[in-house]
């Protein structure tokens, strides 16, 4: 080698064609540590519109509730399985990243914001930002990360609605979850269980999902009779 040419940005080649050099000793260039801010800011504006189109009371359509505003779940209300699933994820990557930010003491990450959109703010901050996208040896995935979920909840902001029903008995959700990266502490999941209804070809996509996690945790129907004895179960 006769001579070295700067390093260029991870995440390979960029919109324009380019590979823009990286920023100092990191892997990411300037540009994927805007993008990364603008994306993370994004999802925090589009979290309360979210928020307040997962449900939709059967009642008075056209008005629409938060679904954390009761545990009750009405028969018959409109809901986005969607955009609940999107809010998911997006809550799990956020605590994801306030923990890696906690972790460094470079980053005075003393008290931690437990509403997903006060984190999402936290972390497009400039500082936050840079040792995300700068700092952190996961940075590439880090913006993968914000692009693909910024996508994610914009194409679900008009996900279709379907119609769900309580289950007759306190079913829970039985999936095994895990709040650790190890997966260490698995348990069940335990979130209601509702039967979700296609509003316009009822029964093409009857399902049983979970009020949580409604598009990973969802009971397809050759286990239907699996569920029934479980609910036979719980009958006593
Ligand atoms: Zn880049
Ligand atoms: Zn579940």
């Amino acid at each position: 080698m006769t001579h070295t040419t700067p390093p260029t940005c991870a995440r390979g080649i960029h919109r324009d064609g380019t590979r823009p050099p990286v920023i100092g000793k990191s892997q990411l260039c300037g540009r994927c540590h805007t993008q990364f801010r603008a994306a993370v800011q994004e999802l925090g504006d589009l979290w309360p519109a979210l928020t307040k189109s997962q449900v939709r009371s059967a009642a008075a359509s056209g008005t629409t509730q938060r679904v954390q505003s009761s545990n009750r779940i009405e028969a018959g209300s409109l809901w986005r399985p969607q955009v609940t699933g999107a809010l998911d994820e997006i809550g799990d990557w956020t605590r994801r990243l306030i923990r890696i930010l906690a972790a460094d003491p470079r980053n005075h990450v003393t008290r931690w914001p437990t509403d997903p959109q006060v984190i999402l703010y936290a972390i497009a901050r400039p500082d936050a930002a840079r040792y995300l996208t700068h700092v952190h040896e996961l940075a590439p995935a880090f913006v993968d990360d914000a692009l693909s979920l910024r996508l994610r909840a914009n194409s679900v902001l008009d996900s279709r609605y379907v119609r769900r029903y309580p289950l007759p008995t306190d079913a829970t959700c039985r999936y095994e979850i895990s709040d650790q990266w190890d997966g260490s502490d698995e348990h069940p999941c335990g979130a209601p269980l509702v039967a979700t209804v296609e509003l316009e070809d009822a029964g093409r996509d009857s399902a049983i999902r979970c009020t949580a996690h409604p598009t990973e945790h969802r009971i397809p129907v050759d286990q239907w009779a699996a569920l029934a004895d479980y609910l036979e179960e719980l009958r006593g």
